[in-house]
């Protein structure tokens, strides 16, 4: 074992602070990364505040991050895809059974027995639960370590590893294509990656915001029109005609308005986590056959499939680069709903914590 720098959560109601955690020597199939940016999700002040306590209780002290971009420094005598000084990702998966129908079919995502990057038990059993990205090195599984296509810049390439193929996959999933009218709830850190991906598939986007100040960033990331969600009329006019909604909120919210906007057949993917279950109309689903779902994160060759796209097109996150030492800063941004669009830990500020 060696020791990492990081910053964790030992409580639900206390900040983030520098700590010192163990990581594990890589074993033969590992990768040593050294991190060099971390982005900040809403899943991460979630967690640290134990939001999610019904579904998934916070083990202290929390290291959270999951949106990681490093370089490789150690590789285990078996690992065959990286090499040292490699620039790779990882996401919010560690490992996985990798035997499990959902693993051979590519849907790690799926599998009953995935590891978390953290929060999950840790079967290496270097600490009670594995810490994430908020730290300057991990040590991960070769099968879960992604490419990082290597024009991309690397603070804007971290949220791809998390709201990149959180908001790529049901697009995907769901034919998100031209000719199609899509509509993004929330612009936030997934939703802005979900306007990029909406316009860069061809889809007609619609961006609901309750913020009218993010307007002409929303037209700018690449959305054909902006809906300020709390002005009743201009969300009339799109009644009954989305194709697919994608809803990226983190909060308490009416998801019948949204619901509502649905052509027949239409579909709307829960990709936001809110605390509190939603409220649902059943006669909003009923009138228009219409469906409701959820989707979380993406498998590992779809998440490298969504990189390498990015690769193509030149898409990254939109990113405020910080040091470690405004995150707690930033999580109160970020419950402002003023996120621009991601902030994105420049992990060598973690030298001087
Ligand atoms: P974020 O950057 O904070 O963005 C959330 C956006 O939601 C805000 O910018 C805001 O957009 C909107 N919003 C916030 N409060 C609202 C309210 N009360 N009513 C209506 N809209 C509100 O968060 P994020 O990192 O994108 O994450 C969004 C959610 O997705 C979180 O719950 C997170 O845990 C979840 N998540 C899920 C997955 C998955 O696999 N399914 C993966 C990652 C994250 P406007 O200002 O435009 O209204
Ligand atoms: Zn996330």
């Amino acid at each position: 074992m060696f020791k990492a720098k990081a910053y964790s959560a030992s409580s639900a109601t206390s900040p983030l602070a520098s700590t010192t955690i163990s990581r594990r020597d890589p074993t033969d199939r590992d990768v040593q990364i050294e991190i060099l940016f971390c982005g900040i999700c809403h899943s991460d002040l979630h967690y640290a505040r134990d939001e999610w306590h019904d579904v998934m209780p916070t083990v202290y002290p929390c290291v959270p991050g999951h949106e990681i971009v490093g370089r490789v420094t150690k590789v285990g005598s078996a690992v065959t895809k990286f090499k040292l000084n490699d620039v790779v990702g990882v996401g919010c998966l560690v490992d996985s059974d990798g035997t499990c129908p959902q693993c051979k079919a590519g849907f790690e995502n799926f599998c009953p027995k995935q590891v978390l990057t953290y929060g999950s038990p840790d079967r290496h059993k270097t600490a009670a639960v594995t810490y994430g990205g908020y730290s300057d090195s991990v040590v991960v599984d070769e099968r879960f370590v992604l490419r990082i296509p290597t024009k991309l810049n690397l603070a804007g390439a971290a949220p791809l590893l998390c709201a990149g193929i959180t908001t790529y996959s049901p697009m995907r999933h769901w034919g998100v294509a031209k000719g199609k009218k899509v509509g993004v709830v929330g612009l936030g850190g997934l939703g802005h990656m979900g306007v990029k991906f909406a316009h860069a598939f061809g889809a007609h986007t619609v961006v609901f915001t309750t913020s009218p100040k993010k307007k002409e960033d929303a037209l700018r990331l690449g959305a054909d029109e902006v809906v300020v969600s709390r002005h009743a009329d201009e969300m009339n006019k799109h009644a009954g005609s989305f194709d697919f909604i994608l809803d990226c909120v983190a909060a308490e919210h009416d998801i019948n308005a949204y619901i509502n906007l649905l052509a027949r057949d239409g579909n709307i993917t829960l990709v936001g986590a809110p605390e509190k279950p939603l409220s649902v109309s059943a006669f909003g689903l009923i009138f228009g056959r219409r469906s409701l779902s959820g989707s979380p994160i993406g498998g590992i060759a779809e998440t490298q499939e969504m990189l390498d796209f990015c690769g193509q097109h030149n898409i990254t996150a939109d990113v405020e680069v910080i040091p470690i030492q405004m995150v707690n800063e930033a999580y109160e941004r970020m419950v402002k709903s003023d996120a621009k669009y991601r902030f994105s830990i420049d992990m060598a500020s973690l030298k001087s914590a």
